[in-house]
């Protein structure tokens, strides 16, 4: 008794402690609100009691991320899982500081889908939006990642999949869109004393120059190169944007602006003043400037194509029969595959997503694959 006084305590703990442990044991599912388990986590938990389906579920995720297929831009595709032939890629993407990567699956629950890097570290996974998976990743800096999208087993469907970036914010000129910008990050400038940290953006004198998201007015200041400008700290992560040669701003210091707010007119004030009247913008990341283009080049939602025949037992036609990284044909060949039979698991205007016999995925004309 004199111990239980001494050590009530310490025992107390080591019971709640055990008691957490073999909670978690018999039902881990209880610790989702704190633990968030990946998707597919919480799907490999349904195989418990099946060491069979597990290893052929991640035989399939095995051969996902080692897929050489590519994604330039974007991609809509018509993707086609079964019992027998469920579906699984990995498709890789180059990401832009900027950028937000966003992948939707049509489809309610029955996939996997997720974005890692290249070392296989878990970037983001879907979440449910009106009975659509829908992926987003905002990437802190250039990343190359990996989409991997896997049917659950035992479902069969023909679904739609798209990959495609959107830019981080709005356009800082109101009405305008790309081919405004006219001057890109990098271009010589001062004699090729320095680089252009920014992009100008053309529009006519005393055009709406407006906030791109959510902020305060950090600063107001007519001094410099930058003539009149307008500084404005995203309200969310701390980066600055930089407003230029303005011909006037109506906002002052301290003002909270939303996306679409007029800051001030487009001007040619500062060091633009024998150019015609355009916007220097500019975004700073801890004090560094950044290439403000992927944060507002705008980009279209790819739609998906018809649907192409679907062979359930295909092969290479032996003409010229080759596998490419992308559904183009200026893209890299990663084999001929001769008449090798091959498995059809989606397709995107005139070319099949397909898997070849030895497990390696890619795209090939429609007029190199027949049925067998
Ligand atoms: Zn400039």
């Amino acid at each position: 008794m004199q111990f239980l006084k001494k050590y009530w305590i310490s025992i107390s703990v080591l019971i709640l402690f055990v008691g957490i442990i073999i909670t978690y044991l018999i039902y881990p599912a209880f610790f989702n609100f704190i633990l968030k388990p990946s998707q597919r986590t919480v799907y490999e938990r349904s195989f418990t009691e099946k060491p069979v389906e597990l290893k052929r579920w991640n035989n399939l995720y095995s051969l996902a991320i080692t897929d050489q297929t590519l994604v330039s831009n974007s991609i809509a595709e018509n993707v086609i899982t079964s019992n027998t032939k469920p579906f699984t890629a990995g498709y890789i993407i180059d990401l832009k500081f900027g950028e937000v990567l966003i992948a939707q699956v049509d489809a309610n629950n029955s996939w996997i889908l997720e974005a890692r890097d290249l070392n296989n570290k878990l970037l983001a996974d879907s979440r449910l939006e009106n009975n659509k998976q829908i992926l987003r990743f905002i990437p802190e800096k250039d990343i190359k990642a990996s989409i991997i999208l896997q049917a659950k087993l035992d479902t069969q469907s023909t679904t739609n999949f798209k990959i495609y970036t959107a830019p981080r914010y709005d356009f800082p000129v109101a009405g305008k869109g790309n081919t405004a910008i006219q001057s890109f990050w990098g271009a010589s400038r001062g004699g090729g004393s320095r680089s252009h940290e920014g992009n100008d953006i053309f529009a006519p004198k005393r055009h709406p120059v407006v906030a791109i998201t959510y902020g305060t007015v950090s600063n107001i200041r007519n001094r410099g190169l930058g003539g009149k400008q307008v500084w404005v700290k995203d309200y969310d992560n701390g980066y600055l944007h930089y407003y230029a040669h303005l011909d006037e701003w109506i906002v002052s210091e301290g003002d909270m602006v939303w996306s679409g707010d007029t800051l001030g007119y487009i001007g040619n004030t500062g060091n633009a003043k024998n150019t015609p009247p355009h916007v220097h913008f500019g975004i700073y990341k801890n004090g560094n400037a950044v290439d403000p283009k992927p944060f507002i080049w705008q980009t279209q939602v790819p739609k998906n194509s018809s649907l192409l025949p679907y062979h359930k037992e295909a092969k290479a036609n032996g003409f010229a029969a080759n596998l490419r990284k992308e559904p183009s044909s200026n893209s890299d060949i990663i084999q001929d595959l001769k008449t090798e039979p091959v498995t059809i698991i989606g397709n995107t205007g005139n070319w099949y997503h397909v898997r070849s016999s030895n497990g390696t995925s890619g795209f090939m004309h429609n007029s190199v694959v027949e049925k067998q």
